[in-house]
């Protein structure tokens, strides 16, 4: 039997794929290497744009409410708050969940196994022993279906702008309802609530940082945690910025973080995944996977500009300078969540 969309990964880009095909009528195969509830290093904020998105495939994830974003220096601070709209910060293993339950309701199919490898045979395209019409590669940050269909860039990363993420939950009941974003001497640290009594946080930063002491270099956070023990062990991810040439190889795609990633200093990963899910489905429907290159850049040309300024900025010499240059000129910030928002 030949699927319509099979989908490498099932973490949440690549479940959102499966269930965008099913919701536009296409059979639908997700084969995961990993059983069970699937976490990972990340900041768990859904922004205002990834919930919408969310909802619209039909779910509706528990978690904590985010009414707006928070930068901090030290004992500086400026917000603001999200205009008539609201995120959520939401576990990773109730996004998981929630996405599972609604993939199966939709009838999509669900492997276990790991795709190492992908061949092109006329019109289908084949791997992990299934045959289908396109293949979307869901595979995440150092996606091996990438590697495979040749569409990693070759451009060395400069070391300085190599920079990784760490994740861990502390037992305390929240003290924001934004997500904040601490800029420490060489790393920001990210508070978000996920539920009533647990805060997610995490560091993002060069190589080699050791979580708990960078920690204890952000008094404020301290204080607010006033000894509260972790709950969760500390996952890692990185090295953060993946680039591509191209996201479409005659039947096969690159959608979520597998098509390259930048940052997650905007913390907007998972709303863009999400559209480039919907957009590749749109193409798959419209019979032309090619447009999806051009709808993907599209989907994540603002996300690529302002990360990429942002880091630029927190890995250059003004990094002490951002804070206040963004205080002085409040309107810039409120612009920079406004478009977050999105
Ligand atoms: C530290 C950090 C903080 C972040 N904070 C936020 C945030 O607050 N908000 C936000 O929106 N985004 C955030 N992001 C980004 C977000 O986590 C990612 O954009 C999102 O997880 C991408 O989802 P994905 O499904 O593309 O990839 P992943 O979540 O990485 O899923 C890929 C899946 O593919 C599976 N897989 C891999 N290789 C194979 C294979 N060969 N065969 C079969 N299966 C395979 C993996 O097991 C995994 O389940 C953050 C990222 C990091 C690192």
């Amino acid at each position: 039997m030949t699927v319509d969309v099979l989908v490498v990964g099932g973490g949440p880009i690549g479940l959102a794929t499966a269930i965008e095909a099913r919701l536009a009528g296409l059979s639908a195969t997700v084969v995961e290497r990993r059983s069970g509830p699937i976490d990972k290093a990340c900041g768990e904020g859904l922004m205002p744009g990834a919930l919408a998105a969310a909802r619209r495939l039909g779910i509706d994830p528990p978690g904590r409410p985010l009414r707006g974003i928070r930068y901090l220096d030290g004992e500086r601070m400026l917000e603001h708050r999200f205009n008539g709209v609201e995120g959520r910060g939401v576990r990773r293993l109730a996004l998981h969940e929630a996405l599972s339950a609604r993939a199966d309701e939709l009838g999509v199919t669900r492997l276990e196994g790991r795709v190492d490898d992908v061949e092109f045979d006329g019109d289908t395209v084949r791997a992990a022993d299934v045959t289908a019409r396109h293949l979307l590669a869901c595979d995440g940050l150092h996606s091996t279906v990438r590697r495979r269909l040749g569409l990693e860039s070759p451009k060395r990363i400069p070391d300085e702008r190599r920079r990784y993420g760490l994740r861990r939950h502390f037992a305390v009941e929240p003290w924001t309802d934004t997500v904040e974003v601490h800029f420490g001497r060489r790393a920001e640290a990210y508070i978000t609530p996920v539920d009533e009594r647990t805060v997610g946080i995490n560091l993002l930063g060069p190589q080699g940082i050791d979580f708990d002491e960078e920690l204890t270099t952000f008094p404020r956070i301290m204080r607010h945690l006033d000894g509260a023990e972790p709950v969760t062990s500390l996952r890692g991810a990185g090295p953060l910025r993946q680039e591509t040439t191209h996201r479409v190889r005659g039947r096969a795609a690159l959608v979520g973080d597998a098509s390259g990633y930048t940052d997650a200093i905007t913390g907007e990963g998972l709303r863009v995944g999400m559209a480039q899910a919907r957009s590749a489905i749109a193409a798959i429907t419209a019979g032309d996977l090619r447009r999806y290159e051009r709808a993907w850049a599209r989907d994540t040309r603002e996300f690529r500009i302002l990360t990429n300024q942002l880091v630029v900025l927190a890995t250059s010499p003004l990094r002490p300078l951002l804070v206040p240059a963004m205080l002085a000129v409040p309107g810039v910030f409120g612009r920079i969540v406004d478009r977050v928002a999105r």
